[in-house]
C-alpha cells in the first residue's frame, strides 16, 4: 500500500462529517451527519465518500487501497456505538447500506436493509427481536433486496414465491403468514439464488458488506439513475456516497413504525407539519405505497409524546437549514429515529409560497427568496386547470369516477395506458396519455416522462409516483383506493364502472379528482397568484433589466401588461396578415406587385433622370416619362395593388390602435414586414399538381388561367433558402409601398390615440438590415410618412425608428448603423441562424437535437443563447453601438430573451431589456432579478 492510499480518508463516521460536505459525503450523508452532531437522535453509521466512489471506476471497478480497512473500523464504531456486534449470533448488529448522491435522485439507485443476517445471527435477531415471525420476514426481505439489488436476480421470481406460499395458506395479505412462511419462503429464496447462481447465498456478513457497497456504487451507472441524470442535466461524474447505518425496525412490534415528513406541505406550501407514517411497517412500504399510510396529523391522537418531540425536531432542523425539510424515520418500540432529512422536493406554488412566507417570518431574506426559485418552475404555476364550470357540470352528469389524494398539481386529459412502455411508445408519438398503475416504481419513469398525467391506486403523498410526478412538473392523483387496476385485462374499475385502454380520463392533481372524458382547461390568471406576484414584485426591486413582451394582438399585449411588461419589444406586424379575411387581400397584393412595383419604379427612376439630364436628352426622357405615367394609370396592377394596400391599412390601422391602447405610456417596437412573401400563398407543389390536373382535363375556363397565373407568381418567388433570402428590409426596399402602408398605419393609429388623450409610444423596427444604406433608405420612407400624417392629423407623437441585429455584418458595423439607428434589438432567432450557418427548420428535426444527446453541444443553441458565437456579436454590438451613440437602447426579442441563462448573460452584456413571449414574463422578471443578485454577490467575494 503506498503512503497516498493509506493517507486518504475514504470513510467518515457520522460524527466527523458536515452539512457542507454534500460533495464528498452525498446529501443524505452529509444530513446524518449534521443532525448526528445536533445531539438528533441518528442509529450510528458512517459514510463512504464519493471520492471513493469515482476512484472505484478509475481503477477499473476495483475498491480504492485503504478503503475496506476504513470500512471495517467504521463497523467497529457502531458496534461500540451501539452495543451489538457484526455477524454475532447473540448480538447482532445489522446494517443498511443505502446509496447518496450530492444531489437528490429519488429512488433512482439502490439500497440493501437488515444486512447481516444469516444461520446464526437470525438466531440472535429473534432473541433480540422478541419474534420469529419478524425474524424470518427480516431474513425473506434482506435475501429478496440482495438478490435482487447485489446479484441481479429478477424481482418477480421471488414475489411469485411469496404469491405461491399465500395461495397454499389461503393467506389474502403479508399480514396473514406466519413465522413458518416466511422460514419457508425464505429457504425457497436461497434455493432459487442457488439455482440462478450457481453459489450459495452468501453468509459471511462481511462478504455481504463488501458486495452492497460494491453494488451501490455500480448502481450510480445503473439505467435508471443515468437515464434521470440526462433528464435533469446532472453530471455524471459526481458519483455516489454509500452509507452504513445501524437497523432500526419499525416493522418490530405494534409500538414501531415508520414515516416520512416535511416541516411544510410539499404541494401547497402551507406552513404545517406535513407527512405519512404506519405503524409496525418498515421505510419501504411507506415510499413504494405498498399500503396507504396514516397522516401524520393522527400521531398526535395516538402518541402525543412521540409526535411532540418529532415536531420539536422538524421544527429545529427547518430553523437550522433555513428550509423546508423532508425527513424520514423510524419508531423502535417507542424511541424515535431520524434517519434522513434533506431539501424537501416541493411543487412550484409550494416552492413560491415557502420562499416569500420564510421571508415574511424572518427566516431568510428577500434575496434568498428570490434565489430560491428555480425560474423556469414558475412557468408551472400558470399551467392550465380545469374549468370550474366545466367540472362541476361534470360531476352532475355523473362523470367522475374516483377521487383520490392530490398528490401533484395540474390539470391532464388523455388516453388510459396501463404500461409504462405503452406510455412511451404513445407519448412519442405526440399521443396524450394518462398513465395507471397500481403504484408507480423506478422502472415506471420512462413512462411517466412521456405521460401527461399519473394515476395510481395505492400509495401516498409521498409515494414514489407522488414524488416523481411533482419532480417532472406532471399532475398526479395517487391512492385510489377504489380503484381496481387489472392490468391483464388491460382495464380498470371502481365499483364496477370499468375504463379500458385508451379511454379518455381526466385528472385533476390539485383536488384528486378523476373525470370519465375530457374536460377543457383554463389557464390561471395571474391576479390568482398572491405569492408570486408579491416574490416579483421583490424582484422589480433588485433587476436592472426592463423585462419587455413580445405581442402580436391587443389580446398578448393586455395579457403582458397584467404579468408586469413593461414594453413590447417586438410586434410581428406579418402575424395580422394571416387571420382569415386579411389572407385574400394579402394574395392580392401579392400577386400585383411585381408588375405595380416594376411600373411606379420606372417612374421615379425617370424623374431623377430627368433632374440630372442635359437640355437635349430631357425631351425624350419627358416623353417616355408621359408614357410611363400612362402606364401607371392604367395598370391593372397598379390598381390592385393600391386598393389591397388601403384595405390592409384599414386593418393595420386599427390592429395598432389595440395594441398601443393597451400599451398605453410604454413603449411598442413595431417591426416592419419581415417573411419572403411566398409564406402567404399557396405552396409551389399544390399548385402545381392543381393546376397540372386541370390542365389535362382540358380546363379552360378563367378560373384556370387565374390559378395558372397564380402558379407562374409562385414559381417566381421561389426560393433554395428562404431564410436568406427576399425578406425583411430588402422587402420594403423592392415594394416600398408596403413599408409606406405600415409607416401610415401606425402613425394614424398613434395619432388618434394621442387625440384622445391617451399616451402611444410605437417605435418602427426595421428588420435584417446588414447594410446601412438599407436602413438610411427604408428610414427616410418610414420618417416622410410619419411626418405627413403628423401634419395631417395636426398633432405630434413621440416615435423612433430603429433596427434588428439579427445578422453577423449589422453587428460588426454596428457603430456605423447605430448612426441611424435610434434603437437596437437583437434577434437572435436569425443571430443565431446566420452566425452558427444553422437553418433552424432544418436542423432541429434533423441532426441538432442529436448534436446535444451526444454530447456534441452542451444545450440546443436555439433555446440557450450560444454565449461564445452569438454572444460575442451581441457584446461587440452592444459596444460599438454605444461608441456612435452613448445613449443607445438595446434589448433582445429573440426565443433567448425567455431562457434564464440567456436572460443572465443579457444582464452581463448591458443590455435595457429582454422582450420574450407574455407567459414568460414572469419568469423573466425572476431570472433578471436573479443576474443582478448574483453578479453582487460574486463582486462582494473576495478575489
Ligand atoms: C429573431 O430573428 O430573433 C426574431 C425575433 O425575428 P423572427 O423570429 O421573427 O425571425
Ligand atoms: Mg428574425
Amino acid at each position: 500500500m503506498t503512503a497516498t492510499a493509506t493517507a486518504t480518508k475514504w470513510v467518515y463516521l457520522f460524527h466527523e462529517g458536515k452539512a457542507d460536505m454534500k460533495d464528498l459525503l452525498g446529501g443524505k450523508g452529509a444530513g446524518l451527519c449534521e443532525m448526528t452532531q445536533a445531539s438528533l437522535p441518528v442509529p450510528p453509521g458512517f459514510t463512504v465518500t464519493t471520492a471513493a466512489c469515482n476512484t472505484y471506476y478509475q481503477l477499473g471497478r476495483e475498491f480504492p487501497p485503504g478503503l475496506w480497512d476504513q470500512v471495517l473500523a467504521g463497523i467497529r464504531y457502531v458496534e461500540q456505538q451501539s452495543g451489538k456486534k457484526f455477524g454475532d449470533a447473540k448480538n447482532p448488529l445489522l446494517v443498511s447500506v443505502r446509496s447518496g448522491a450530492p444531489v437528490s435522485m429519488p429512488g433512482m439507485m439502490d439500497t440493501v436493509l437488515n444486512l447481516g443476517l444469516n444461520q446464526q445471527t437470525l438466531q440472535g435477531l429473534v432473541q433480540t427481536s422478541g419474534g420469529e415471525r419478524f425474524a424470518y420476514d427480516a431474513y425473506r426481505r434482506f435475501i429478496q433486496m440482495f438478490s435482487k439489488i447485489v446479484l441481479d436476480l429478477p424481482g418477480d421470481a421471488f414475489e411469485e414465491i411469496i404469491a405461491e406460499r399465500k395461495r397454499a395458506v389461503g393467506a389474502t395479505g403479508d399480514t396473514d403468514l406466519k413465522a413458518a412462511d416466511w422460514k419457508h419462503i425464505a429457504d425457497a429464496f436461497k434455493a432459487l439464488v442457488r439455482r440462478e447462481t450457481r453459489h450459495d447465498f452468501p453468509e459471511d456478513p462481511y462478504e455481504q458488506l463488501r458486495l452492497s457497497i460494491r453494488a451501490v456504487m455500480e448502481s450510480w451507472n445503473g439505467r435508471r439513475a443515468v437515464d434521470y441524470r440526462t433528464y435533469y442535466h446532472i453530471a455524471h461524474d459526481m458519483g455516489t456516497a454509500v452509507n452504513v447505518v445501524a437497523m432500526v425496525f419499525g416493522n418490530m412490534d405494534d409500538n414501531s413504525g415508520t414515516g416520512v415528513a416535511f416541516t411544510r406541505d410539499p404541494s401547497t406550501g402551507e406552513n404545517i407539519l406535513y407527512g405519512e407514517y404506519l405503524m409496525n411497517a418498515q421505510g419501504e412500504d411507506v415510499v413504494a405505497g405498498i399500503r396507504t399510510p396514516k397522516k401524520i396529523a393522527e400521531l398526535a391522537r395516538n402518541n402525543h409524546g412521540l409526535f411532540q418531540e418529532f415536531a420539536g425536531i422538524a421544527q429545529r432542523l427547518e430553523q437550522h437549514y433555513r428550509d423546508a425539510q423532508d425527513m424520514e424515520f423510524t419508531i423502535e418500540r417507542g424511541k424515535l429515529y431520524m434517519l434522513q432529512t434533506r431539501s424537501a422536493k416541493r411543487t412550484a406554488q409550494a416552492a413560491v409560497k415557502m420562499a416569500v412566507d420564510m421571508a415574511n417570518e424572518g427566516l431568510i431574506t428577500k434575496q434568498e427568496a428570490l434565489l430560491r426559485i428555480e425560474p423556469a418552475q414558475i412557468n408551472q404555476l400558470l399551467l392550465p386547470r380545469f374549468d370550474d364550470a366545466a367540472r362541476d357540470a361534470a360531476v352532475k352528469q355523473g362523470r367522475l369516477l374516483v377521487t383520490g389524494l392530490n398528490a401533484s398539481p395540474g390539470a391532464a386529459s388523455g388516453k388510459v395506458v396501463f404500461h409504462p412502455d405503452r406510455a412511451a411508445e404513445l407519448g412519442q408519438k405526440g399521443e396524450k396519455v394518462i398513465l395507471v398503475r397500481i403504484e408507480t416504481n423506478p422502472d415506471d419513469v420512462h413512462g411517466m416522462l412521456n405521460a401527461q398525467g399519473v394515476l395510481t391506486a395505492r400509495g401516498g403523498a409521498t409515494s414514489h409516483a407522488a414524488v416523481v410526478a411533482r419532480g417532472l412538473g406532471k399532475p398526479c392523483v395517487a391512492g385510489c383506493d377504489a380503484l381496481d387496476v387489472d392490468y391483464e385485462a388491460k382495464q380498470c374499475s371502481v365499483n364496477g364502472r370499468v375504463v379500458h385502454e385508451l379511454e379518455e380520463i381526466s385528472i385533476d392533481g390539485a383536488t384528486g379528482q378523476v373525470f370519465i372524458g375530457t374536460l377543457p382547461t383554463r389557464a390561471p390568471t395571474f391576479e390568482e397568484q398572491k405569492e408570486l406576484r408579491t416574490l416579483l414584485d421583490w424582484a422589480n426591486e433588485v433587476k436592472h433589466l426592463g423585462v419587455w413582451a413580445n405581442a402580436d394582438t391587443p389580446e398578448d399585449a393586455r395579457r403582458a401588461v397584467a404579468y408586469g411588461a413593461e414594453g413590447v419589444g417586438l410586434c410581428r406586424t406579418e402575424h395580422m396578415f394571416f387571420a382569415e379575411d386579411r389572407l385574400p387581400v394579402v394574395r392580392q397584393m401579392i400577386l400585383a406587385a411585381p408588375e405595380a412595383a416594376e411600373a411606379e419604379d420606372r417612374v421615379r427612376r425617370l424623374e431623377q433622370n430627368i433632374g440630372v439630364a442635359t437640355a437635349e436628352q430631357r425631351p425624350a426622357l419627358e416623353k417616355d416619362l408621359v408614357a410611363a405615367r400612362e402606364r401607371v394609370k392604367s395598370s391593372k396592377a397598379v390598381k390592385q395593388y393600391h386598393d389591397a394596400l388601403e384595405h390592409l391599412w384599414q386593418f393595420q390601422t386599427q390592429d395598432f390602435i389595440g395594441i398601443l391602447r393597451a400599451m398605453n405610456g410604454k413603449p411598442v417596437i413595431i417591426r416592419l414586414l419581415d417573411p419572403p412573401l411566398h409564406e402567404f400563398l399557396p405552396k409551389y407543389e399544390d399548385l402545381l399538381v392543381e393546376v397540372t390536373e386541370l390542365r389535362v382535363k382540358g380546363d379552360t375556363s378563367a378560373a384556370f388561367h387565374a390559378k395558372e397565373a397564380l402558379l407562374r407568381t409562385v414559381e417566381g418567388m421561389r426560393e433554395a433558402n428562404p431564410m436568406l433570402g427576399l425578406r425583411g428590409c430588402r422587402l420594403g426596399l423592392l415594394y416600398g409601398a408596403i413599408n409606406e402602408m405600415q409607416a401610415r398605419a401606425i402613425m394614424t393609429a398613434a395619432c388618434d390615440l394621442k387625440k384622445e388623450g391617451m399616451d402611444p409610444r410605437p417605435e418602427i423596427m426595421v428588420p435584417l438590415v446588414g447594410y446601412l444604406t438599407e436602413l438610411i433608405l427604408v428610414k427616410d420612407v418610414v420618417v416622410k410618412v410619419s411626418e405627413l400624417v403628423q401634419q395631417e392629423k395636426g398633432v405630434k407623437v413621440h416615435y423612433q425608428v430603429g433596427t434588428m441585429i439579427e445578422l453577423p455584418r449589422a453587428a460588426l458595423i454596428a457603430d456605423q448603423i447605430a448612426k441611424e439607428a435610434e434603437f437596437f434589438s437583437f434577434g437572435t432567432n436569425d443571430l443565431t441562424q446566420t452566425t452558427l450557418g444553422i437553418s433552424r427548420d432544418d436542423a432541429e428535426g434533423k441532426f441538432l437535437l442529436q448534436y446535444v444527446t451526444r454530447g456534441i453541444l452542451q444545450e440546443n443553441p436555439f433555446q440557450v443563447l450560444d454565449r461564445d458565437g452569438v454572444g460575442q456579436l451581441i457584446k461587440m454590438g452592444v459596444e460599438k453601438g454605444r461608441k456612435t451613440r452613448p445613449d443607445l437602447h438595446v434589448g433582445i426579442c429573440g426565443e433567448h430573451g425567455g431562457d434564464p441563462s440567456s436572460i443572465e448573460f443579457c444582464h452581463g452584456a448591458g443590455l435595457n431589456y429582454v422582450s420574450c413571449s407574455p407567459f414568460r414574463v414572469p419568469v423573466a422578471r425572476l431570472a433578471a432579478a436573479q443576474a443582478a443578485l448574483n453578479e453582487g454577490m460574486a463582486k462582494q467575494r473576495p478575489e
